[in-house]
């Protein structure tokens, strides 16, 4: 098990820009951009993850459309296992699964493909930069279990505490760094 610096910690939470009222009044939204184009930081969080996820006997990883992708596959490549795509609806080309998740207005749909946790009964780590009501993460955790592996952890470099997403969510959830 890993655990951050508080040095390190710092140079992973600055590293993250706020942008106000994006893309809607209201919302303080994490860019995490500047995160990615600094490379200590990059590096740091990615230590840090590799460290913490080597113990835990992972199968895949599967990234939530499109900036757990970045993270996602590196952290696979990283383990030494394959990464999967969890993408929006209409995006994978194969024979998927899918399902639906409420927004403030109306819903939305991530799909995985049928046979993409292809070793039987699958350890896989979950993974977005961001968990914020949790509705994506809920729907990207129940998918995995719909196509039968079993989803070990969701893991998010940001939480935003004050919203609760983690509740409604049955697997453990791990986020590197938590705002209120
Ligand atoms: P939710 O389903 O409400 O947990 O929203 C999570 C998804 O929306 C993630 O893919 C995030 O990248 C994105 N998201 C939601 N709120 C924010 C925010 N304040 N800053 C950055 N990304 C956000």
């Amino acid at each position: 098990m890993s655990t951050l610096t508080k040095e390190e910690r710092e140079i992973i939470e600055s590293s993250i820009r706020d942008i106000p009222d994006f893309p809607k009044p209201g919302i303080i939204f994490k860019d995490i951009t500047t995160l990615l184009n600094n490379p200590k930081a990059f590096q740091a969080l990615m230590n840090h993850l590799t460290k913490r996820y080597e113990s835990y006997n992972l199968d895949y990883v599967a990234g939530i459309d499109a900036r757990g992708f970045i993270f996602g596959s590196i952290l696979a490549d990283r383990l030494g296992i394959g990464f999967v795509p969890i993408r929006k609806k209409g995006k994978l080309p194969y024979t998927t699964v899918s399902e639906k998740y409420s927004l403030e207005y109306g819903f939305d749909e991530v799909e995985v493909h049928i046979d993409a946790f292809a070793k039987e009964e699958a350890r896989v780590l979950l993974i977005d930069d961001l968990i914020a009501t949790g509705g994506t993460a809920k729907a990207a955790s129940s998918l995995i279990g719909k196509v039968g592996a079993t989803c070990v952890e969701a893991c998010f470099i940001a939480e935003l505490d004050f919203l609760k997403g983690r509740d409604g969510i049955e697997a453990e959830v791990y986020s590197v760094l938590h705002f209120d």
